[in-house]
């Protein structure tokens, strides 16, 4: 059980089953018995409180004590069953960005959050540029004449399925056209998969190129752009078995994995150029702003693209007559995958990108003592379609969390800072909901925002599937603040019954096939892509970022599949992982909004830094004549020095000396504007919107650290390298000697 106090444990015993229990008590014997019980238990408790509460990270003893007296309170509140009706609630009906469906679940989620005890429950509307299908088809007419579904098989077994507002094919942002062409297989649609082609005497320009999802991985909107440049005339991308269907496992409805009509919807914007309403990049798309003309918009596809189910795009495969493609080209379907050769195929793509309102739904409980200091959740509320994993297993948490905090408020329990929730909208079509909010209160964000906790999908993972140790939890962080993530793990029970540490340690060596566990410092991945609402926070305005999740078995994504079905049978049938995901997103949010110096470890980020920039020097190759990194190297390392000294003289005095809470004060402003000393306000080279020096992603959406240096550098652009290693330098430096003036003030002042 970890460090999960006993009483903790037979609380969420209690309420977890409180209606059995009830029975129990009619009889009088029974329930003389239960108190018996009940009494040694909180006797052993009493016991246990003798001894000094367990330290947390930020916080005086005295105030370790009371938060986790709180936290305990906090962790029996969420309920596997409001879990399980709140997923059901959200997942009832499709409910894609600008849809009736998803407005009236913003209102839901207002009314609900009302109820709950939060305050200022304000619904924003953004006007935005959306995208929707009005018509889309697709058929070969040579050699052999046929016409695609573009939908997906319902089953007798999940009602759901037969429901006939789910859509058929169609990805976000296409260009709207009608082309008949020659078919050409480009693998993976990735820039080295067009050199083979061409390396074969195969050119796209004018064809109709069809690629894989994955293999590697790259996001549907860098195939898209890739395409585009290519010159082809329209882009398929399917879902090949080997990736995410039979190949892996049984699939839907006996399994996690994707059927053969299963279609991966997506958009396909270039949002890692700049993300938010194409037409207002870099503002809030509030009623009444300026909005850029579409055609002016950077990211923007011209290209016409569908997605296919392997069904639909088996028969365009079979057909090629031209030469073999090399061995990794080669998927799971029982045919020869070909470059080319002898099918045509017509598609036509209409859709309606007009302008249509989204909603964020925001709410707060206002901070006892720091009001003005904000910590800050938010989860994405619209799906492809039913949203079972994404994102309704996060909203389900989301709202457990809510009804927790606000029942905490209800008890008169506040916390110290302010803490914020946001119900984000279009986050599917280009982190929208969250960038334009995030643009629109930059400033504020900018001053106050401790940290941003975000989760897309809570349980993107089969329980049922994933053997003893369980579902993957799989966070992200930046590395200031992976030590308080790991050390809230240990307070939390995870569904197999260990701490979440231990079981976070577990599927972290498994995943690793290393016989030892992984060192706590290697527990959390401290590298951050794109994808997800947390983009405007980190790269735009320079906070912080966690995103939460459980990870395993899950091939239905952005299909009609990813349904209530799934996660009811196949994905998380007890709810277990949505309740623990829960207890850690609270558990977090808790200690960043209640500790008496903010959790930050600098000591520990710049030895996160210095293995980024190893990395990139194993990878690059860097000739010294051209580039040195020798400066870099030892700011870095002086970096570490200050981070490693002012937090042991920080935690030293926690522990010894009473501390008054202007001198805490002073620290927390100080720590807080280390982080805003990442950001570079002209942006990355190409990509202004993206300021973080030290974190960004690339095209693919795969992290990229260090990016201005990290692309100047693979392109062998030495200049622009140095030029960006110095800002760098400049950067690191200037964090340096704020975390020593504040280690010197700190020790100075008395007060
Ligand atoms: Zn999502």
């Amino acid at each position: 059980m970890g460090q999960v106090c006993l009483l903790q444990q037979f609380c969420i015993f209690f309420l977890e089953n409180k209606i059995k229990m009830r029975f129990l008590f009619r009889s009088s014997v029974v329930s003389i018995i239960f108190f018996l019980i009940f009494a040694l238990v909180l006797s052993a408790q009493i016991k246990q409180d003798a001894r000094p509460a367990s330290p947390i990270l930020g916080f005086t003893p005295p105030h370790a004590a009371s938060e986790h007296e709180l936290e305990s309170e906090f962790q029996s509140i969420p309920s596997l069953d409001k879990a399980r009706e709140w997923h059901r609630i959200f997942t009832a009906e499709p409910h894609p960005a600008a849809s009736d469906r998803n407005n009236q679940i913003a209102d839901l989620v207002a009314g609900e959050w009302r109820k709950q005890g939060w305050e200022n429950v304000t619904l924003r509307r953004y006007d935005v540029l959306h995208s929707r299908p009005r018509s889309v088809s697709l058929e070969t007419t040579a050699p052999v004449h046929f016409t695609a579904s573009l939908r997906e098989d319902a089953y007798e077994v999940d009602p759901d399925t037969k429901n006939p507002a789910v859509s058929g094919s169609y990805f976000g942002y296409s260009a709207s056209g009608d082309v008949t062409a020659e078919v050409v297989y480009a693998h993976s649609g990735n820039p080295q998969d067009y050199d083979l082609l061409r390396k074969n005497g195969i050119n796209v320009k004018g064809k109709i190129v069809l690629v894989r999802y994955s293999n590697p991985y790259s996001y549907r909107g860098f195939k898209a752009l890739t395409a585009e440049r290519e010159g082809a005339a329209a882009l398929l991308i399917y879902s090949d078995p080997a990736e995410d269907g039979s190949t892996r496992g049984k699939v839907f409805p006996d399994g996690p994995w994707g059927p053969e009509s299963h279609i991966q919807r997506g958009a396909i914007t270039y949002d890692y150029i700049v993300p938010g309403d194409p037409t207002t990049p870099g503002w809030a798309s509030v009623p009444g702003a300026k909005h850029i003309a579409p055609e002016e918009a950077r990211s923007l596809p011209k290209i016409i693209a569908l997605p296919l189910s392997w069904r639909d795009a088996k028969p365009l495969l079979e057909n090629m007559n031209g030469p073999e493609a090399p061995k990794d080209w080669q998927g799971a379907l029982p045919i020869t995958y070909r470059f080319t050769g002898a099918v045509k195929v017509h598609v036509k793509v209409d859709m309606d990108t007009s302008r249509q309102l989204y909603t964020v739904v925001e709410a707060c409980i206002r901070g006892s003592e720091l009001p003005d200091e904000w910590v800050l959740l938010g989860n994405h509320r619209d799906a492809w379609a039913f949203g079972g994993v994404d994102p309704s297993s996060g909203t389900a948490s989301m709202m457990e969390l809510t009804r927790a905090l606000g029942e905490l408020k209800q008890h008169g329990i506040r916390p110290r800072r302010t803490v914020v929730v946001c119900s984000w909208d279009g986050e599917e079509y280009a982190l929208t909901g969250s960038t334009e909010w995030g643009e629109q209160f930059a400033d504020d964000l900018k001053k106050k925002l401790v940290a941003y906790l975000n989760v897309d999908e809570s349980v993107a993972g089969a329980a049922t599937t994933a053997g003893p140790e369980g579902l993957s939890f799989s966070p992200s962080a930046v590395a200031s603040l992976a030590p308080m993530l790991v050390e809230a793990s240990k307070d939390v029970r995870a569904p197999s019954g260990k701490s979440l540490y231990e079981a976070w340690r577990a599927t972290t060596m498994r995943a690793s096939k290393a016989g030892t566990p992984p060192l706590d410092g290697a527990l959390v991945e401290t590298r951050i892509g794109s994808g997800s609402d947390h983009t405007v926070f980190l790269n735009h305005l320079g906070r912080p970022v966690i995103n939460l999740g459980f990870t395993g078995d899950y091939g239905v994504y952005h299909s009609m599949y990813d349904d209530h079905y799934w996660m009811a049978h196949i994905g998380d049938p007890s709810f277990e992982y949505h309740v623990a995901l829960t207890r850690i997103w609270g558990l977090v949010a808790l200690r960043l909004a209640n500790a008496d110096i903010l959790p930050f470890d600098f000591g520990f980020n710049a030895s996160a830094l210095e293995q980024f920039l190893r990395e990139l020097e194993q990878r690059s190759k860097i000739e010294p004549k051209r580039l040195s990194l020798k400066r870099l190297h030892a700011r870095i390392a002086e970096f570490e020095k200050a981070g490693g000294l002012l937090r042991n003289v920080v935690a030293r005095d926690l522990l010894s000396s009473p501390v008054s809470p202007k001198k805490f004060q002073r620290l927390n402003e100080e720590l807080l504007q280390v982080e805003s000393n990442w950001l570079d306000p002209d942006g990355i080279p190409g990509r202004p919107w993206f300021q973080h020096l030290l974190y960004s992603s690339r095209y693919t959406y795969a992290h990229l650290e260090f990016p201005g240096l990290t692309e100047a550098v693979e392109k062998q652009d030495w200049k622009l390298a140095g030029k960006q290693a110095a800002l760098l330098e400049k950067a690191v430096e200037k964090n340096t000697r704020l975390l020593k003036s504040a280690q010197s003030s700190w020790e100075k002042n008395k007060q």
